[in-house]
């Protein structure tokens, strides 16, 4: 059992020293056991993760990465945005693992915890060191999540990995309304500038795809909004686009109905009434969600696909218990 405040014995002598602080952010470094970690939660579609950071600016208010910082002695939930912690890899084993990956013909899945292109990235450059090493093993499957146009960055490197791999980057984004994103979203980058990055992505040749998650309830899922991220996002060149409703596990229920609470109160009871049954929105309204935005998929033109319905199809033996995997 973790003790409030003090990090779980595993991390504390992982923990390095602080490799710089600035905008009241402290960035330590973090000694990774494994950076391409196997996975094994057959709920998900990809059976490796690499998430080179733990914690994030971008301070999603629904972000569920955010209680993993317990792990880390860091007891405010608040402190995920601001005590970042930068991992290193050995570039060979990056390699080495990399190839074991590619042998279990199972997706690489880099930034589906924290944000692989948070500004951290722009200091450390961790996560153009793995993709550095990805183009060192031709034939991988790999996706890229991100909401940061920063990943406009790396677009040689990207380009001659979808010339030898299977390459998807995924842009996270909800809504164009930015008024609003700011609010739920507040560091991360404007809808505007993640749809250019999409655009120039889709424009070198390198797929993309929207990722339309969480939808919030009552917040970001009117049809008309959905329609038009959905329309922008095509229009920028996504392949496809995947979405979900929001679920709420452990810590981050309490964290973000408390935001909920204070910044839409209104939407509290209606809250509370729909996750009554625990993580999950009641089936009614996520089958309502699946309806309207599988209908919008189609008059968008995308052979947009359910996460649920992703994860069936590209992972149909797995059935093992939940591990994130850092
Ligand atoms: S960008 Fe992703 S990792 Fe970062 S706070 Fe938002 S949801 Fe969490």
């Amino acid at each position: 059992m973790n003790k409030a405040g003090l990090p779980a014995p595993g991390f504390v002598k992982r923990m390095g020293p602080i490799v710089d602080e600035r905008r009241r952010v402290e960035f330590r470094a973090l000694a990774s056991a494994e950076l391409v970690n196997r996975l094994s939660d057959a709920r998900l579609p990809f059976g490796w993760t690499i998430n080179p950071f733990r914690g994030c600016e971008f301070a999603c208010r629904y972000c569920y990465a955010r209680p993993t910082h317990a792990y880390l002695g860091h007891a405010d939930p608040a402190e995920f945005e601001s005590r970042i912690y930068v991992k290193g890899a050995d570039p060979e084993h990056l390699v080495a693992r990399l190839r074991r990956a590619r042998e279990s013909g199972e997706e690489v899945a880099i930034g589906a915890a924290t944000d692989p292109y948070q500004p951290a990235e722009a200091r450390f450059s961790v996560t153009r060191g793995v993709l550095e090493a990805v183009k060192r093993v031709p034939g991988l499957r790999v996706g890229i999540t991100t909401k940061s146009a920063g990943v406009t960055r790396d677009l040689d490197l990207l380009r001659e990995i979808a010339g030898a791999s299977d390459l998807i980057v995924n842009v996270s984004l909800t809504s164009l309304d930015a008024t609003l994103l700011r609010r739920l979203e507040p560091r991360a980058p404007r809808p505007d500038l993640r749809l250019a990055a999409m655009a120039e992505l889709s424009g070198a040749g390198i797929p993309t795809r929207l990722f339309a998650m969480p939808v919030l309830p009552f917040i970001t899922d009117r049809e008309t909004g959905l329609r038009a991220l959905f329309a922008a996002a095509r229009g920028a060149g996504a392949r496809e686009a995947i979405w979900n409703v929001l679920f709420l596990r452990g810590d981050t229920r309490a964290y973000f109905l408390d935001f909920i609470g204070r910044e839409f109160p209104r939407l509290l009871p209606r809250y509370q009434a729909l996750y009554a049954g625990g993580a999950s929105a009641k089936a009614g309204y996520r089958e309502a969600v699946e309806r309207i935005a599988s209908r919008i998929a189609l008059e968008t033109e995308f052979p947009g696909r359910s996460r649920t319905d992703r994860v069936a199809a590209e992972r149909p033996a797995r059935r093992r218990q939940l591990e994130l995997a850092w």
